[in-house]
């Protein structure tokens, strides 16, 4: 073997890997049998990646067809094994597999890490740096494999204690695929025990679709045989039995998979360490063939706002495995929903090219639309369960009004929202309309920043007084999303902070009380305007205010401060819309400065309301000197 030790390298781990060890052998030691689920879930992995390369390299799986993974243990020794004959690794994928992180995985996983053992080591999967787990219960891990494809003495042998560097080198392996041998630390010995593996392929890995094999137990010696056990045993050929189910969960009929069953199929196909908090799993058979199993889950991924990240379902081909993060079956706003489909009809060397021309997955994409919104709508009926997903994931569900036309009356009624009646359970527009009052029409919103700006608007007086209820809407994305909401069951929508309001209720004698208040405002009003300038849009009086003196307001199809924002965010430079400034003629104030002649004090008192009912919108003032130089002036006077 001269010749191999001549090859053979020392390499280091890449930093962020020695970190994540050190970790792992250090911090995550509280829930260390999860090593065997991550393995087996790369051995599967590596199964299917040969099933779909065999459709071009057919002779890559002929010579051994029968795809497995077999796990064997020396208690002696202190060693557990994994055997597959999927894809195997060439040198160069072994160095880049298990030597460096490529994706972005680990920082990320660093940073989510919260000091809770349990919690963290349940991370580890769902960031893809599930191999390094063997090293919470090994003191040496000896990696062989072989790239389908290539000769036995293109093998490799990857081997590393964990600390800080690996060796690599050339390896004669007769057979593809990996096998993985881990030498256990002394605390962790029990895992070299038949009960004690097959318990964990039980609990973790029952779904696997390719069967998982140990060897079977040793029959043991009769009393009357004089054979020793050892020849006996040589005798015997090792026999092989299968410890899981073997079968492709999604093909199984629903009535013969277990909640739990279900449950640690998610986790594996998802990476995720929560339970899904629902599932739908259906066989369509006519025009179009196919099975999907559909995942709610639980907790959003610590990317889920990044709209370019990957997501979509696993695709299969009649239970072959075609490809992760198949996106096209889905739209952009239910990206959390996680799942397999199997179809029948797509072709086997399907590729997204065509996924994306395909009327068939068009069909599928809206049958599982359907499908996911119903899982939805079911989850509402319980309002406390509701909610929790809400937190998760209604920022993403509010894209779905912009994004999915067909399905906008149904994805509007699983909005939720603060309101002025109900600010701590979130309100859902078919609450709004249960509520709304006599003669109410619309349904009133408003958007802000933060429900504290919110919350105390000058708009919401005249509706607090009248008891009408407003929607409270401080998401950055909620002005966009409205802006795509005409009506919802025949109610149409009204920003509260734009154009003119009616409420609904108005009174003849109101109406004139109104009218008569304009005119006999008109001077004023003049006044105002000349102070003003071209500063606003317009002047005018209005019936919205009760405890404040003024407000401004924005023309109805004027743009509103959040998506300013956003536009800005993009990089579109946005010109403020010029306000109208609305009096509030039955406030002492106003009353007050209607008398005023004094045109400088006059000038002083409408620049200061104007920037204070500025400030009450949450915008910022051009000129916050000036404010506050007006407003000293005004102590001085009080003071003296
Ligand atoms: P992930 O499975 O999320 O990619 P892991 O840390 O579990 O992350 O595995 C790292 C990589 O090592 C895999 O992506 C795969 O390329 C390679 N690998 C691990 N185990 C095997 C195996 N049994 N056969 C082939 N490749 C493997
Ligand atoms: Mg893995």
């Amino acid at each position: 073997m001269s010749e191999t030790q001549a090859t053979e390298q020392t390499l280091g781990f890449q930093a962020e890997v020695k970190q994540l060890l050190h970790l792992m052998i250090h911090s995550l030691y509280s829930n260390p049998e999860i090593f065997l689920r991550e393995l087996i879930s790369n051995a599967s992995d590596a199964s299917d990646k040969l099933r779909f390369e065999a459709l071009s390299h057919a002779e890559w799986l002929a010579e051994d067809p029968e795809l497995r993974i077999q796990i064997s243990f020396d208690s002696e020794k202190n060693t557990v094994t994994l055997k597959d004959n999927g894809i195997g690794m060439s040198e160069s994928e072994a160095i880049q597999n298990l030597g460096t992180i490529a994706k972005s995985g680990t920082s990320q996983f660093l940073n989510a890490m919260s000091g809770d053992q349990k919690r963290d080591s349940q991370l580890i999967g769902q960031f893809g740096v599930g191999f390094y787990s063997s090293f919470v219960v090994a003191k040496h891990v000896d990696v062989y494999s072989r790239h389908a494809g290539l000769k036995p003495e293109q093998g490799v042998h990857w081997s590393s204690a964990g600390e800080g560097e690996f060796t690599v080198g050339p390896f004669n392996k007769e057979d593809r695929g990996t096998t993985i041998v881990l030498t256990l630390r002394d605390e962790h010995k029990s895992f070299a025990d038949r009960w004690t593996l097959r318990r964990i392929v039980q609990k973790y890995a029952d779904h696997i679709a390719i069967p998982i094999q140990m060897l079977s137990e040793p029959i043991p010696a009769q009393d009357e045989d004089q054979e020793s056990s050892e020849t006996k045993t040589e005798n015997q050929a090792p026999q092989f039995e299968t410890i899981n189910k073997a079968t492709a969960l999604w093909q199984r009929s629903k009535s013969e998979v277990s909640e739990d069953e279900y449950k640690e199929f998610y986790k594996h196909i998802s990476h995720d360490f929560e339970e899904p908090v629902k599932w739908s799993h259906n066989k369509v058979e006519g025009k179009l063939e196919y099975t999907s199993l559909l995942f709610l889950p639980k907790k959003a991924p610590f990317d889920l706002y990044n709209r370019d990240k990957s997501h979509g379902l696993k695709l299969y081909v009649q239970r072959v495995f075609i490809m992760d993060d198949a996106e096209q079956f889905l739209p952009l706003y239910l990206r959390f929903i996680r799942g397999v489909i199997d179809s029948a009809d797509l072709s086997l060397n399907v590729s997204r090219e065509i996924l994306q021309a395909s009327s068939q997955v068009d069909s599928m994409k809206n049958a599982l639309t359907k499908r996911s919104i119903d899982m939805l709508v079911d989850l509402a009926k319980d309002s406390e369960a509701y909610l929790k997903f809400w937190k998760e994931f209604g920022q993403v569900l509010k894209e779905g009004p912009a994004e999915d036309f067909n399905n906008r009356e149904k994805v509007c009624g699983l909005l939720r929202f603060p309101s002025t009646q109900s600010e701590a359970n979130l309100v859902s527009f078919d609450d709004y309309i249960g509520r709304m009052q006599e003669g109410q029409e619309k349904i009133f919103f408003l958007t802000g920043e933060s429900l504290t700006t919110l919350q105390s608007s000058p708009h919401l007086e005249i509706f607090r007084k009248k008891g009408v209820e407003v929607l409270l809407m401080a998401d950055r994305i909620d002005e966009w999303m409205m802006g795509y909401l005409s009506e919802y069951k025949g109610k149409s929508f009204q920003n509260i902070a734009k154009g003119d309001i009616n409420l609904g209720q108005e009174t003849d004698e109101e109406k004139q009380k109104k009218e008569e208040l304009e005119k006999s405002s008109d001077p004023l009003i003049k006044r105002v305007k000349e102070v003003l300038g071209d500063q606003v849009k317009e002047v005018r009086i209005t019936t919205r205010l009760v405890d404040n003196p003024a407000c401004l307001v924005l023309d109805e199809y004027d743009m509103g401060a959040q998506m300013r924002q956003i536009m800005k965010a993009a990089g579109q430079d946005m010109p403020d819309p010029k306000p109208i400034f609305e009096l509030n003629p039955t406030h002492p104030l106003i009353e007050q400065l209607n008398d005023l002649v004094q045109e400088d004090r006059f000038e002083q008192l409408v620049r200061i309301l104007f920037d204070q009912a500025a400030l009450l919108e949450g915008t910022q003032l051009k000129d916050p000197a000036a404010y506050v130089k007006r407003i000293h002036a005004l102590l001085l006077e009080l003071s003296k």
